[in-house]
C-alpha cells in the first residue's frame, strides 16, 4: 500500500476518485479492480477511497464498475475462520481498516462483498460462534451415551469455533504466564484440555483452557 498521510487526499473532489478509479480499471481492461490494483496503478490510495465512500464495495459502486470480482468462491468457513484467527492475534474485535494483508488473509472488502456490510459478517460470525457454545458445555454432554469405541462423549479435536469460545473466556491470554499474542506476536495460543483426553477429559468448555506454546509444551506432551 503506497504511503499516506492521513487526510493528505480529503480535498479531491469524488468525481476525481471515481474518474481514477474508472481509468485503472479501463488500463488494467478489468471490470472491477481490487484494492491492491489500484494501489498500485491508481493516483491516489485505496485508503482513501475507502473513507471517502465508506467502503470499496461503494466506490466500485459509484465508479459503476462490477461488485463482485472478489472470489465468490471462498467458503464461508473460511472467510469466518480467517476472521477468528485474526480476532485471536489482535486480542478484540478486528476493526474494517485493520482487516487486510498481512494481518488477514482476506480483505474487509471481500466480507462486505459476501455478507453486504462489515457489521453484518460480524454479527454472522458471532451467531454462528454462539451456536457452538451451547453444544460444548458439560451440561449439554451430561445425559450423552459413552462411545464405545473411544469411552468418549465427545471426541478429542477442538474445531475453530471452540477454540475461539474458549480463547475468548480467557481474555485471548495464556492461563499460565499471561502472555498474549495483541502484546507479543511471537506469542502462539493453544486450547489445551486440564484433564487430558487420554485420560477420561471430554472437549467441553470447562475442560478446556488457554495457553501459549512454551506453557502447553512444559505442561505435557502427552496430550
Ligand atoms: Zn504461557
Amino acid at each position: 500500500m503506497k504511503f499516506e498521510l492521513d487526510n493528505y487526499h480529503r480535498n479531491i473532489p469524488d468525481d476525481l476518485l471515481i474518474e481514477d478509479l474508472v481509468s485503472v480499471a479501463k488500463k488494467l481492461g478489468k471490470g472491477s479492480i481490487t484494492h491492491e490494483e489500484y494501489n498500485l496503478n491508481g493516483k491516489y490510495s485505496s485508503t482513501t477511497c475507502l473513507r471517502r465512500f465508506g467502503s470499496w464495495f461503494n466506490a466500485l459502486e459509484k465508479a459503476q464498475l462490477q461488485k463482485t470480482r472478489t472470489p465468490a468462491n471462498i467458503p464461508e468457513e473460511d472467510l469466518f475462520k480467517n476472521l477468528e484467527e485474526i480476532w485471536i492475534k489482535l486480542g478484540r474485535q478486528p476493526r474494517y481498516q485493520e482487516v487486510q494483508k498481512p494481518l488477514s488473509k482476506y480483505h474487509a472488502g471481500t466480507y462486505e462483498n459476501r455478507f453486504g456490510t462489515w457489521r453484518k459478517a460480524l454479527e454472522k460470525f458471532i451467531s454462528y460462534i454462539n451456536n457452538e457454545e451451547t453444544v460444548s458445555s458439560e451440561e449439554e454432554i451430561k445425559d450423552l451415551e459413552v462411545e464405545p469405541s473411544t469411552l468418549h462423549k465427545t471426541k478429542r479435536g477442538i474445531n475453530w469455533r471452540l477454540r475461539f469460545i474458549v480463547m475468548r473466556r480467557d481474555n485471548f491470554k495464556c492461563k499460565i504466564c499471561g502472555r498474549s499474542p495483541a502484546t507479543d506476536p511471537s506469542i502462539v495460543l493453544h486450547v489445551d484440555h486440564i484433564k487430558a483426553w487420554a485420560n477420561g477429559g471430554e472437549t467441553v468448555l470447562e475442560n478446556l483452557q488457554t495457553l501459549c506454546s512454551k506453557c502447553n509444551i512444559g505442561k505435557s506432551d502427552l496430550e
